[in-house]
């Protein structure tokens, strides 16, 4: 057996620029990668068909689970006769806004790319991961980095000032479409994502804290209240700056003071049930 990790994303700042003739949203974000990951398997199977196994029941088992799409994008594409059960080791919340599906398939693709001695290269898999989802090729390589397009083109950025990341996501699950769907371009107030960039690459703590932006935010503050609170509360409980990753619903907070870290943890789990302390990763993935 194989096995890859795939972790979980935060959006430091989340841009949406105007709607594309083709529908999509022309998008601005810079995304780091956490260490709160699922853990994927991958073992040949001589039947040729591609299985999913999974820990959590919420995890579709068929074509709809992107990581079965990533297996049978490569087997596809590049005649491979064999097939593979993929079993997924599930740690990052499902529908919450930190890419979990995404990473899965971008571990997969990178693990395939091993078990099937395909020889591709992390461009190379990250632009089979655009066909999948617009998040799965920043999920390939992982790190940090800035996101244009529809989120599919990727500059890689320098790892992040270091901080401590609590998370936390309430008890619901937000569709990405919907809160795109609810979006009104016209008049948001954009994150200042150059200034962010600047933050990152002078290694500036303040000023990252300071760049922090997602326009989402207000559409999923209108259908989910309870996100707002827990934005509050953290910021309450100290945290130094405060924001929602990716749709939602899942709020993070950057702390740079570790004996703060725990305070915040224990305010949130009074009316949070899942809480998590994590810290940016930084690097790059490896290939597999
Ligand atoms: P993003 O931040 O990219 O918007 P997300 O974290 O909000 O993603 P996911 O956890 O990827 O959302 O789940 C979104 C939907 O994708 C789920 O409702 C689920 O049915 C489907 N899905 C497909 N494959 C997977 C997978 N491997 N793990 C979890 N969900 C998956």
């Amino acid at each position: 057996m194989l096995y890859v990790k795939a972790p979980a994303k935060i959006n430091l700042t989340l841009d949406v620029l105007y709607k594309r003739p083709d529908h999509y949203h022309e998008v601005e974000m810079i995304m780091t990668t956490v260490d709160l990951a699922d853990r994927i398997g991958l073992e040949s199977r001589a039947d040729g068909l591609i299985k999913i196994v999974s820990t959590d029941n919420f995890v579709p088992d068929d074509q709809r689970n992107f990581a079965y799409q990533a297996a049978e994008l490569l087997k596809n594409t590049y005649g491979i006769t064999e097939g593979v059960t993929i079993t997924i080791e599930k740690q990052i919340p499902i529908a919450a806004g930190l890419a979990g599906g995404s990473s899965d398939a971008a571990a997969t693709l990178r693990g395939l790319n091993e078990l099937w001695e395909l020889n591709l290269t992390l461009d190379e898999l990250a632009e089979h991961g655009a066909k999948i989802g617009s998040d799965v090729s920043f999920c390939v390589y992982g790190g940090t980095a800035l996101a244009t397009g529809r989120g599919e083109k990727i500059m890689e950025l320098p790892a992040p000032p270091t901080s401590w990341v609590l998370l936390a996501k309430p008890k619901i699950g937000v569709s990405t479409a919907d809160v795109y769907g609810g979006l009104k371009i016209d008049g948001l107030e954009h994150p200042n994502t150059k200034q962010m960039i600047t933050a990152i690459e002078n290694n500036n703590y303040d000023l990252m804290c300071k760049s922090l932006g997602n326009v989402l935010e207000t559409v999923t503050f209108k259908l989910h209240p309870e996100v707002v609170m827990i934005k509050e509360q953290m910021h309450r409980f100290g945290a130094d700056a405060v924001l929602m990753s990716g749709s939602g619903p899942t709020v993070f907070g950057l702390v740079e003071n570790e004996a703060r870290v725990s305070r915040i943890y224990n305010g949130l789990r009074g009316f949070c049930e899942e809480v998590y302390v994590v810290r940016m990763l930084g690097e790059r993935n490896p290939l597999a």
